[in-house]
């Protein structure tokens, strides 16, 4: 709810001054139980970042995202292009869930769990109070001539930067080819691996350039996701909210009778990494963050008042008391995402080991052979999903026909080996009744199936 009306603060970016230039951030760290949360949560996340690399699971690392090969693992199970369809509703049921997700909770991810709000307030932010002072140090030293006490202080800071993006980039590379793969790269001569190092090079300036200069306009101008948040938020969305029935009118020293409990201190500004005043309502700027609770709760503390003037509630909470409800809209993208999630609990389930397509040889007609049987030839491309070397061949479920593999038979396929075959279907005439036949044959393992396909037959008759 924004003062006596004033709607001004929509007109300009939080980040953008008045005279159109950018409006350095100087946060204040904020101290309170919700920054405290966060940062044992950043230990975790940094520890699980750093650790999910090096875990494997049945030989494969526990998640992949190699998209140069398009090979992807999610815990240590190899997905390849042929899943197109466990992707196409996985990606369906990310995309449900993000909205459901935010219609309940806001920007709670964004806040608490996104990589680049834990970086930047949980790593860089940090070190830079520790290097520089805290913000309205770091804000009075900028605005004066630089000292070489600063100087030093700026070039470390940066040169600090430089490593951990260094470092970040390595980790972030290794979730792409792998550990073994960085290790090559780190180990072997650069001239071996020149995509690799310019990648690394690059993920480093980029990682340096986002933490050091662009920060929050990552989150209030370049994420996707911040801009979706105006469409998919409602009144009983829970955000974080300044209670301005309590609040208002605010009041610096408690001059007006019958004041509110806003002191007007603007604490919960000077915390705010994307320096807007939540007091102005929900904006798009706000990452949830709670470092203005915080700062609220430790200012209501320090003047004797109630805390929660800022906190966890919906607009409908806020303006009636009321508590949350599940309102139809998301009780329906409920609905819809566990009908998604039950299907691809199925096709993951049911997922074979190995993915083949068996096609007639393009431009080979029917064939007829000394043993008086007539003959098709056919392709088979068949890929182990698997990260084993395991037995393979092909049976025929009809008697009647015969296959005959061409060349040196596959006996067996590497893990994530995708090899392929030609091998006729030889069929005695009087077998055949009709022009266009389909066989079944079937994927062995062993003497286990692992999966039956179709192969169609063309005739003359
Ligand atoms: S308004 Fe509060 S919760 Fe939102 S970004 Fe600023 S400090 Fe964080
Ligand atoms: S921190 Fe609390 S009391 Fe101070 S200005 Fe913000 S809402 Fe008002």
């Amino acid at each position: 709810m924004s003062e006596q009306g004033n709607e001004e603060f929509r007109n300009r970016h939080s980040t953008i001054n008045k005279e159109g230039k950018r409006n350095w951030i100087y946060a204040l760290q904020p101290k309170g139980k919700f920054y405290q949360y966060r940062t044992w949560l950043s230990y975790f996340y940094l520890l699980l970042f750093v650790s999910l690399p090096f875990i494997k699971i049945n030989g494969n690392p526990s998640f992949l995202f190699n998209f140069p090969e398009g090979e992807f693992i999610f815990f240590g199970s190899l997905f390849t292009p042929q899943d197109f369809v466990i992707f196409g509703i996985g990606m369906l049921i990310a995309i449900l869930f993000v909205i459901i997700f935010t219609l309940i909770y806001g920007r709670f991810f964004c806040g608490w769990i996104c990589p680049q709000t834990i970086f930047m307030e949980m790593v860089f932010r940090k070190l830079e109070y520790l290097i520089e002072g805290d913000g309205n140090k770091q804000k009075l030293n900028n605005s004066k001539d630089w000292t070489t006490d600063l100087y030093i202080r700026k070039f470390i800071k940066h040169i600090i930067f430089l490593i951990l993006s260094f470092i970040i980039s390595n980790i972030f590379l290794s979730y792409i080819i792998g550990i073994e793969g960085l290790i090559k790269i780190v180990k072997e001569p650069i001239s071996d691996h020149i995509v690799g190092f310019i990648a690394i090079l690059f993920f480093t300036m980029l990682f340096y350039a986002v933490y050091a200069f662009v920060r929050e306009i990552v989150c209030t101008v370049v994420c996707p996701y911040g801009r979706l948040q105006g469409v998919l938020l409602d009144k009983n969305t829970i955000i974080v909210a300044y209670n301005y029935l309590r609040g208002e009118p605010r009041n610096k020293k408690k001059l007006i009778e019958k004041s509110g409990d806003c002191i007007d201190c603007g604490m919960c500004v000077n915390v705010c990494p994307t320096n807007i005043d939540i007091r102005n309502g929900t904006q798009l700027e706000c990452i949830n963050c709670t470092a203005c609770i915080d700062a609220c709760n430790m200012m209501m503390n320090k003047v004797g008042g109630e805390p929660d003037l800022i906190t966890f509630a919906s607009e409908n909470n806020i303006a009636s008391g009321k508590k949350f409800e599940f309102t139809y809209r998301i009780k329906s993208y409920t609905v819809v995402l566990g009908i998604l999630l039950v299907l691809l609990s199925i096709l993951i389930l049911t997922r074979t080991t190995f993915d083949a397509t068996i096609l007639r040889v393009p431009g080979q007609t029917i064939q007829e052979n000394n043993d008086g049987t007539i003959s098709n030839l056919y392709r088979i491309k068949v890929t182990n999903k698997s990260n084993q070397t395991l037995a393979y061949h092909i049976v025929a479920s009809d008697p009647t026909i015969k296959i005959e593999r061409i060349g040196l038979p596959l006996d067996s396929l590497k893990g994530r080996q995708l090899a392929e075959e030609t091998f006729f279907i030889k069929v005695k005439p009087s077998d055949v009744h009709q022009r266009k036949i389909k066989y079944e044959i079937k994927l062995m393992s062993g003497e286990k199936i692992i999966d039956t396909k179709q192969a169609i037959f063309i005739s003359e008759f």
